[in-house]
């Protein structure tokens, strides 16, 4: 293949319009960029989030390292679509007509809503059709109980140190329910409100037991004091979580989570914490 060209807030293009396809395709247009050929602010936010997901350098900017991460994501999905006799035509690394039909049919073929983009339920579907666990039909909890066994582990571990620490933390949310997550991606998009989430069920940590959201409690309520949250946040990084308040993108100061290096998409594509 030759080499690309670079592209960057203020492109124009065909291939813009082809990076466009490939990121809506893969389920990455979440701010609506329309499919043209400019690359503008939308689409540049759409590449940084990508880029964050795959935990390259979050910079916008579609250079080789990201050329190739997203043909070959788009690849991957052709290959499985092909072995499951959904035509998706030569596997050639972007999200064209053929690719986008080829979706439909396999959405339609299992009951899914067919957007013809490969959003997370179409491909815990394409790459782990029968899995062991339940995780898509889980309800909500705060329990401790609901979450990966380690993860439970450290959370314990941090609130008996919160509490050692005269910090009243209490989780908030721990399993977060696939429906509900797409409850909240809804908001603002396809319901009135405000965006409050980029995550779809199956996209977020919370869905697969591997984050909770915790919070420093005074007289019942949640403190709003940022020492405290500060405070609560190093404290479950002693214990080896990752803090939410150290995030790039969105700081998440409720937030922990434990991932053991997979990313969503991997859990998406099958891949589980080791046992
Ligand atoms: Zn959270």
């Amino acid at each position: 293949m030759p080499s690309l060209s670079t592209l960057r807030l203020g492109s124009q293009g065909p291939y813009v319009k082809k990076l466009k396809l490939s990121l809506n395709g893969l389920s990455k247009n979440y701010n609506n960029f329309s499919i043209d050929y400019s690359f503008d602010q939308k689409t540049e936010d759409a590449v940084k989030n990508y880029q964050d997901d795959i935990k390259l350098f979050r910079d916008g900017i579609v250079g080789p390292a990201t050329w190739a991460s997203l043909i070959a994501r788009v690849k991957m999905i052709q290959v499985k679509l092909n072995s499951l006799g959904d035509n998706s035509g030569t596997p050639d690394g972007w999200f064209g007509l053929k690719t986008t039909n080829a979706v439909k049919k396999f959405q339609s073929e299992h009951g899914l809503v067919q957007e013809g983009i490969v959003n997370p339920r179409t491909r815990a579907k394409l790459f782990n059709p029968h899995p062991r666990d339940n995780f898509e039909s889980r309800s909500s909890s705060i329990a401790l109980s609901s979450l990966d066994p380690y993860v439970g582990f450290l959370a314990g571990r941090f609130l008996r140190l919160c509490s050692a620490n005269h910090l009243d933390v209490r989780i908030t949310t721990a399993f977060r329910s696939w429906d509900e997550s797409d409850r909240l991606y809804a908001l603002g998009r396809t319901v009135p409100g405000s965006i409050v989430s980029n995550a779809r069920g199956g996209d977020s940590y919370h869905n697969w037991g591997l984050a909770f959201d915790a919070g420093p409690f005074e007289n019942n309520k949640i403190s709003t004091d940022p020492t405290k949250f500060n405070l609560m946040g190093r404290l479950g990084e002693q214990v080896g979580l990752e803090w939410g308040g150290t995030f790039k993108s969105i700081i998440d100061l409720p937030h922990f989570q434990y991932t053991f290096g997979l990313t969503t998409e991997d859990l998406l594509n099958g891949k589980r914490p080791p046992r």
